[in-house]
């Protein structure tokens, strides 16, 4: 028998996919997904030094960016891989999308979560069930959920989905960049909260095919440097991922989004969790918008870098908004974070 893969090695011979499939998704997907706003706030640009538009997919379906990426898979399997259901491992919101991508094309799902030592986001737990997803709770890591779900796909004969090893997750992922050029095409840099990498590898994409001069950032946790310390050392490596923000906590760098990243992107930011709970509260208050952990990482990067961004355009990926209740108390309770207002 095989061994389990892990989250690093489950599919690393996928090749990137180039603008013709990010084309081919946005045909496939448009139709079901939120048009999502492009939004400046004056007391953002006023803290930050930098004219910023926030690009609000914490406002799409399953409140993140990865329902696109999850539509397109499931619309491009046949009939057949359909009826035999997709196997997902996630903290979150790759599993609600899939989940949801599952129940609009028909397909079973089963999620597996990893069982602690935090316990998964309530919120997104709830959000599978909702969705009618088989979800079970296994593993103490997301390498360690990843073992179990491959062990499950193999016995169903199921699709195994990696959170960011999938050609067909970035084509999709990549439609939310072609709109936000479309939105605001004179934008100097753009600022992408990097997990797995799914969405700063969609961003280079677009960015290399139809807006070379623009700049693509991306932005981790610095409890959870795994995707910026291998992109800094160029070869995948493997670190804690200790960081609150549950969107942004991978342990080890994906080979298909680091190739991307490699080649295009210009710089990479770490930040604190403090930081990210500060620019959250931002959010809260000066855009009237719930951001999760993950889904405020870009704006806590333009305001702890303000010589970076100051006088620029900055797009700014507002990319979730599942924040559970206990998040959201400590964001307006961060004292040593000095928050905005
Ligand atoms: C998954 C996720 C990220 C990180 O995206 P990757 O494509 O995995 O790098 C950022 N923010 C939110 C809200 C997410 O759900």
């Amino acid at each position: 028998m095989t061994a389990a893969p892990t989250a690093v090695t489950a599919t690393a011979a996928q090749a990137a996919p180039g603008m013709r499939d990010v084309l081919s998704a946005r045909a496939r997907i448009e139709h079901l997904v939120v048009r999502t706003p492009a939004t400046s706030y004056p007391e953002l640009d006023a803290a930050t030094g930098a004219h910023v538009v926030v690009k609000h997919e914490n406002l799409q379906h399953t409140g993140s960016f990865k329902v696109r990426g999850a539509l397109n898979l499931l619309l491009s399997m046949t009939p057949g891989e359909r009826e035999r259901g997709v196997v997902a491992y996630s903290t979150g919101n790759h599993a609600q999308a899939q989940a949801y991508a599952a129940r609009h094309t028909g397909a079973p799902a089963t999620i597996v979560m990893p069982a602690g030592p935090t316990p998964p986001n309530p919120l997104k737990v709830r959000a599978v069930r909702a969705l009618g997803a088989r979800l079970e709770l296994a593993g103490r890591s997301l390498t360690e959920a990843a073992g179990h779900a491959a062990h499950l796909a193999a016995r169903d004969g199921a699709r195994l989905v990696s959170a960011a090893n999938e050609p067909a997750l970035v084509a999709g992922v990549a439609t939310g960049y072609l709109e936000l050029l479309q939105q605001t095409p004179d934008l100097d840099a753009l600022v992408v909260p990097v997990g797995g990498g799914s969405g700063a590898a969609a961003a280079c994409l677009v960015a290399a095919a139809i807006a070379p001069h623009l700049e693509v950032i991306g932005v981790q946790s610095d409890a959870a440097p795994a995707a910026h310390d291998s992109w800094r050392c160029g070869e995948l490596v493997e670190r804690p991922a200790a960081t609150r923000a549950e969107g942004l906590a991978t342990g080890a760098g994906f080979s298909l989004t680091q190739s991307v990243l490699r080649e295009h992107l210009a710089d990479f930011l770490l930040v604190s969790d403090d930081e990210i709970s500060a620019a959250q509260y931002s959010y809260l208050t000066a855009a009237r918008t719930v951001a999760e952990g993950a889904g405020a990482a870009a704006l806590a990067a333009v305001v702890r870098y303000p010589e970076r961004f100051a006088g620029r355009r900055v797009g700014v990926v507002c990319s979730g908004g599942n924040a559970s209740g206990a998040e959201l108390r400590r964001a307006l309770g961060e004292p040593a974070a000095t928050p905005l207002a």
